[in-house]
């Protein structure tokens, strides 16, 4: 008989026998409302009748037709689907199955296209736990600890944070890139660097929103120095923050966008896209995997789509975000040990804080833990775990959003 690895740390004792819309059902039909989203995933919510249906079909028809073997229709369909919603200029299309692959892809791609090493990253991100994406990662010493070396040809410089700081946007702003102009001056010649990769909404790190001037200021340095932009979407891409691509919070288009998560309503593949200029100076057997733009996933990430823009989901996270956003507002002016609420559409995080100001990590757990209690899933992030996020499928409700407070309430 064999048994889980105990590195398996389940957040909940939950065991989720089914799946329905923003419900989780356990093997005793316990109602659970997913305000985690499998982290961020289930985008169309579980189990969509389009998705279910969608994958169904596939797996009757073909299950698998590797990529650089042979082609599929899923893929291409996929691929000419999201023409309609990626950046102008960004039309070539790479996939492969998981966030932490799609890293890897863009940073293969940014040193092949650049002939530089160094990538940039910023402290506090996340963009995975393999040995490539796991380098740029920080958010969280269990990631690096006891496993490195690491890939090498990463540095990292400060992404602006206000509540910490007590600064406001400009400050943090201003401090962040004199930060990273400094690193170019003195750790990483420009000449020597090949991308800056940043999520537009810090995930693991405590769903901190990057300002808008903060991005203009990477694109600006980055087309300076013949630098590229990469901008790792896997969380806050497909409608996520409120808009369909979290960059687009800004004036900017990155040179490289990276997708996964929510793409394909729970089914495994990831992607990266970029314009047909840069993707053309990767060389054939340089990227791929196996499993890479499967058949059913692609299919089931078309149906997604197809939801995501018939059910008006973008519009849908941002205005339930902002519902989400005002109730736990409320909340936190009731429990001054939530310091501050904050997020985008429908990534919300509330941050948990002693009265010293420090990050308190223990109160947020107690919080996660009893909201579990009480039938509501969610996520804990930051640097002490000391943000509890909320991250429900993108059809959510107001009802399902007011029971979420509710229940939040409750807990806290
Ligand atoms: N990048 C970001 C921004 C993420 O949030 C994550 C996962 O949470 C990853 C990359 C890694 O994705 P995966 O776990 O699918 O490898």
């Amino acid at each position: 008989m064999a048994e889980l690895s105990p590195v398996l740390q389940q957040a909940t004792p939950v065991l989720a026998a089914r799946g329905q819309g923003v419900y989780l059902y356990d093997e005793d039909e316990r109602r659970y409302l997913d305000f985690t989203a499998g982290i961020g995933v289930t985008s169309t919510g579980h189990c969509h009748p389009r998705v279910v249906e969608a994958a169904q079909r596939q797996v009757g028809t073909l299950i698998h037709g590797q990529y650089t073997t042979v082609m599929h229709r899923p893929l291409l369909q996929l691929t000419e689907r999201l023409g309609d919603v990626l950046p102008a200029g960004l039309d070539r299309m790479f996939y492969v199955n998981s966030g932490s692959e799609a890293v890897e892809a863009s940073v293969r791609l940014a040193r092949q296209a650049t002939g530089r090493q160094t990538i940039v990253a910023f402290q506090g991100g996340f963009h995975g736990r393999t040995m490539g994406a796991g380098a740029l990662t920080t958010s969280g010493v269990k990631v690096r600890a006891g496993i490195g070396p690491m890939m090498p040809g990463v540095a990292f410089t400060p992404f602006p944070e206000t509540y910490r700081h007590g600064w406001s946007e400009a400050e943090a702003v201003r401090f962040a890139l004199a930060e990273l102009d400094q690193l170019l001056l003195t750790v990483t010649s420009p000449k020597d660097t090949a991308a800056f990769i940043v999520e537009p909404v810090l995930g693991e790190g405590g769903y901190i929103p990057a300002p808008a001037a903060f991005l203009e200021g990477l694109r600006e340095r980055a087309d300076r120095h013949g630098i590229l932009l990469i901008a790792d979407e896997v969380q806050t891409g497909v409608g996520r923050t409120g808009k369909f691509w979290g960059h687009q919070h800004s004036a900017i288009t990155p040179d490289i966008l990276i997708t996964a998560k929510g793409l394909a309503s729970g089914f495994p593949i990831s992607g990266i896209a970029a314009s047909s200029a840069l993707m053309s100076k990767a060389w054939p057997g340089s990227q791929g995997g196996t499993y890479g733009g499967n058949a059913v996933a692609a299919a089931a990430a078309l149906a997604t789509l197809d939801v995501v823009r018939d059910e008006n989901l973008v519009d849908n996270a941002a205005e339930q975000g902002a519902r989400l956003q005002e109730g736990l507002r409320k909340v936190a002016a009731e429990h001054p040990v939530i310091g501050e609420v904050r997020g985008r559409g429908l990534m919300v995080g509330n941050e948990f804080t002693t009265p010293e100001g420090t990050p308190d990590g223990a109160t947020a757990a107690r919080a996660h833990a009893a909201a579990a209690e009480r039938g509501l899933l969610l996520l804990t992030c930051g640097p002490a775990g000391n943000v509890v996020r909320m991250i429900p499928p993108l059809i959510v409700d107001s009802q399902q959003v007011d029971d979420a407070v509710g229940l939040w309430s409750e807990a806290v």
